[in-house]
């Protein structure tokens, strides 16, 4: 009886050792794989990535200097960031929010005009 009252006693003053999820967020730890993020300065429009990614989640066009992510059919396994030769493509630890449409991130260059 002494013991379990110890240990009430122990739980009723001691921190929680859970968080209160949603309302605490954890933050994310620094090398976890989370959203892609794509930068267009660099990029050759190779389709490097798009030949690499095992879930076919990048299409690139060329021609139209286009780069499209299925930000929902991406399966973060960092294989576009790690074969992208110009490393136009990185990985953030944070991860996408859940949503309810399909969500496609797409960017296309501005070509300036010839003069
Ligand atoms: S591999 Fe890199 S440079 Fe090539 S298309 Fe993909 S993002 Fe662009
Ligand atoms: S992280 Fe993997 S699945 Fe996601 S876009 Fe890159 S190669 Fe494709």
């Amino acid at each position: 009886m002494l013991q379990m009252l110890k240990v009430v006693m122990a739980n009723l003053t001691s921190k929680p050792s859970t968080r209160l999820y949603p309302y605490t967020v954890r933050e994310p730890f620094e090398r976890a794989r989370g959203k892609i993020i794509f930068n267009d300065k660099n990029c050759v429009y190779c389709s490097l990535c798009a030949k690499k990614c095992p879930a076919s989640a990048i299409k690139v066009d060329r021609a139209t200097k286009t780069w499209t992510l299925d930000a929902y059919r991406c399966i973060i396994c960092g294989e576009c960031v790690n074969s992208c030769p110009k490393k136009s493509i990185t990985m953030s630890n944070e991860r996408r929010k859940p949503t309810q449409q399909k969500i496609y991130e797409c960017y296309t260059k501005e070509v300036p005009p010839t003069p």
